[in-house]
């Protein structure tokens, strides 16, 4: 397999897997809320930090599909910020990296 096709299959397994993710998430917020209000409190933290979690779960689904664009134009791989090259092993780590290690230390 070449590194592209290779890249490719790992996005489409991460998108696959946050998607599921994501629905699982949205599934535990739709629950009722208890109307036990000791229970109640619980909850609602439990929300707020589910919700914290599927926010960062659509961020990398949008990455993932923005990466996998890339794969598609060519131009995946490259910094989108410096044109370099990233790291392999930043993109085994995170594939739906756009920044390489520099610029992204840069902020
Ligand atoms: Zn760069």
């Amino acid at each position: 397999m070449t590194d592209l096709s290779r890249a490719k299959a790992l996005l489409e397994d991460q998108l696959q897997e946050l998607k599921a993710r994501l629905e699982h998430i949205e599934r535990d917020l739709a629950e009722p809320m208890d109307a036990d209000s000791g229970e109640r409190a619980v909850q609602m933290e439990d929300d707020e930090s589910l919700e914290g979690q599927a926010a960062v779960i659509e961020q990398r689904i949008t990455a993932t599909q923005r990466a996998l664009m890339r794969v598609e134009d060519g131009s995946y791989g490259e910094c989108m910020n410096c044109g370099e090259e990233i790291a392999q092993g930043r993109l085994d780590a995170r594939p739906e990296s756009t920044l390489c290690v520099a610029c992204k230390s840069e902020g």
